[in-house]
């Protein structure tokens, strides 16, 4: 390890703080490799996980039909080239188990469950001003002091519950998709309700429709699908995609959403008949490649976004045929892509299956829960056994507002992001020295990328940035307001030339009562992000206050952060690409 404070083991003190160079919180993509990251540099590091087991988002969402929307070769990590080719997917698109056993395997290569805490949550982390150390208590009443804290708490991690009247007192079987029990549920000749139809509602409902007596789906925000090609891998195509491996670590990092493809078409530039041509090839590949690498003009054109949702919808009515169906399951009030996309097999003809019923509760919402089902406002009541929420998440903020975190003056991030969702890169937080943050808003995010690319950039940059900080003796590390201030506004800039802003969904917080209105992932490309805290770091951390913990000795800041961020906005990084 580089030259850093000795650390007071406290093994034999029951009662004394852990002491740690570093505390992760959460044991899924991010969190592991953080862990291995900063072990690696020869730091004291733990991990701490509510969870039993590793795999975040991977170890919860255990419900039926779970699956990636990303190819499972390009999900993996890229930076060991052995541990990448010693896993291999049994298809494109893997189902919830194998990804679980992926993670399992990631785990065990690096011998990572030894500095892993589970089934201990992380209840408040305050700073000590004196030291610029951090305390944190678990619930298992633990406390850590720790110089660095790094949340790797997931962006989607902290499901929605309590959302309507009532739900306490069901007297079926209630369960969270987000929370979904590792004993099998049985189904069979159960009535069943789903709520929500986003990415995780579609997988469910047609995994489980030909299990259950009957189906009711209650639809409020009908959604734009796309069918998903899954082949099962021969090893030939398992060694095929593995030679590919130098190319893919060149290309992901790169690319507009860390996905293998990018935009290479010009809609202007293309005849009407091109552009059908290109669109009916895309659709061919089966993948989320319509969304994330057709045309770029589609997040900002509102003709070509009308153009494009066009052609997605008469996909859609083909396959439901009844016009009710298509009234209520194909979007009309917004445009294709400007809400999360959701990759699916047979959604649309399950609802031509004469067990399944669909109810629309965006005129006539649902009022309430009762003891034997779900009542909606025009009196009408549905008898269920079994009721599923596919509810979603307080999607960037929620797992971290729902820790009691308090920096400098006693500020706290929960009323801080109350007010205004701030963030400096998604990397730090003004006001919270040595805290810092992964799949947090104002960073590239599941909204639109593929996260592994994503989350392995943002743990690398906070592990070189503590190497940087050891290197040259520095204690504290803090993003300046100016810094943070011009985040948000290149942030704000870069969103508001696109369409996704003037829709309502998660992406904007639309989903949390009271939450405020902020683009909660960067969408000026996960490339572009890339450059622009790569540049950072060259830059001796510009924008990023440092200093010894009790010298106030500045760090190198040879350049103005505002020279850095000052790049390309959305449309234009779309353009390059
Ligand atoms: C159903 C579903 C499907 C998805 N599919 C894709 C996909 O196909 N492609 C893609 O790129 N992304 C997908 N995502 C996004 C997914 O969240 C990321 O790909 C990735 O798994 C996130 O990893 P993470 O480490 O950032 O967070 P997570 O995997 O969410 O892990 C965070 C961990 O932190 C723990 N934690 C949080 N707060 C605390 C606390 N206070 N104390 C202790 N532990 C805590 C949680 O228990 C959790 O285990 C999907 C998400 C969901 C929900």
């Amino acid at each position: 390890m580089a030259d850093i404070t000795p650390i007071e083991r406290t093994e034999s003190a029951t009662e004394a703080p852990l002491k740690l160079d570093a505390a992760v919180i959460g044991a899924g993509v991010a969190g592991l490799y953080q862990l291995h990251l900063l072990r690696s540099q020869g730091l004291e590091v733990k991990a701490f996980d509510t969870a039993s087991d590793v795999g975040g988002t991977w170890y919860w969402n255990r419900y039926p039909g779970a699956r990636f929307d990303s190819e499972g070769y390009i999900y993996q990590y890229l930076f060991s080239e052995d541990l990448y080719k010693g896993w291999s997917w049994s298809e494109k698109f893997p189902s919830q188990p194998e990804i679980e056993r992926w993670m399992h395997y990631i785990a065990d290569r690096l011998d990572l469950r030894k500095d892993i805490v589970f089934n201990t949550t992380i209840r408040s982390a305050h700073l000590d001003e004196a030291t610029n150390r951090w305390t944190i208590t678990t619930d298992k009443g633990q406390v850590i002091d720790t110089q660095f804290l790094i949340t790797c708490c997931g962006m989607l991690s902290a499901p929605l519950t309590s959302l309507f009247l009532g739900q306490e007192r069901f007297e079926g079987k209630l369960i969270y998709t987000a929370r979904w029990p590792k004993e099998p549920v049985d189904f069979s000749g159960k009535r069943v309700g789903v709520v929500g139809i986003g990415a995780t509602g579609i997988q469910v409902i047609q995994t489980i429709a030909d299990k259950v007596g009957h189906l009711t789906v209650f639809v409020r925000t009908p959604q734009y699908v796309l069918p998903m090609k899954n082949p099962k891998y021969t090893i030939a195509e398992q060694e095929a995609y593995k030679s590919r491996f130098d190319w893919l670590t060149e290309r992901l990092p790169h690319t507009f959403t860390g996905f293998e493809h990018d935009f290479e078409n010009n809609w202007a530039e293309c005849s009407p008949e091109r552009r059908r041509e290109i669109l009916e090839e895309i659709w061919e590949d089966g993948s989320l490649k319509l969304w994330l690498a057709s045309f770029a003009e589609l997040f900002f054109d509102e003709q070509v976004s009308e153009e494009i949702s066009e052609f997605v919808r008469e996909k859609m009515r083909a396959r439901l045929k009844d016009p009710r169906l298509c009234d209520i399951l194909i979007p009309k009030d917004y445009g294709f892509g400007t809400h999360r996309v959701p990759l699916e097999v047979s959604f649309l003809e399950t609802f031509l299956r004469p067990n399944v019923e669909v109810v629309s509760v965006k005129e006539n919402p649902i009022e309430r829960v009762t003891p034997s089902g779900l009542k909606l406002k025009d009196g009408a009541e549905h008898a269920l056994d079994v009721l599923i929420f596919a509810t979603g998440f307080d999607a960037g903020t929620g797992a971290l507002t729902r820790i009691d975190i308090r920096g400098r003056d006693g500020r706290s991030l929960k009323e801080e992001w109350g007010r205004d969702i701030r963030s400096t890169m998604g990397l730090q937080v003004h006001g919270y020295p040595n805290l810092f943050t992964t799949a947090a808003p104002l960073a590239p995010s599941a909204a639109l990328c593929n996260m592994t690319t994503c989350l392995q950039q943002q743990a690398e940059w906070i592990s070189n940035c503590i190497h940087h900080m050891l290197d040259n003796k520095l204690k504290v590390c803090e993003p300046t307001k100016e810094m943070e201030d011009q985040w948000i506004e290149h942030h704000e800039e870069t969103a508001a030339d696109t369409l996704v802003v003037k829709t309502n969904s998660w992406y904007m917080g639309s989903n949390v009562e009271g939450k405020p209105r902020r683009l909660l992932s960067y969408i000026g490309g996960v490339g572009a992000y890339r450059q622009k805290c790569d540049a950072v770091a060259a830059s001796g951390y510009a924008g990023f206050a440092m200093r010894g913990a009790t010298t106030l000795e500045e760090g190198p800041h040879p350049k103005k952060s505002g020279e850095i961020l000052s790049t390309i906005g959305a449309r234009q990084a779309a353009e390059v690409y």
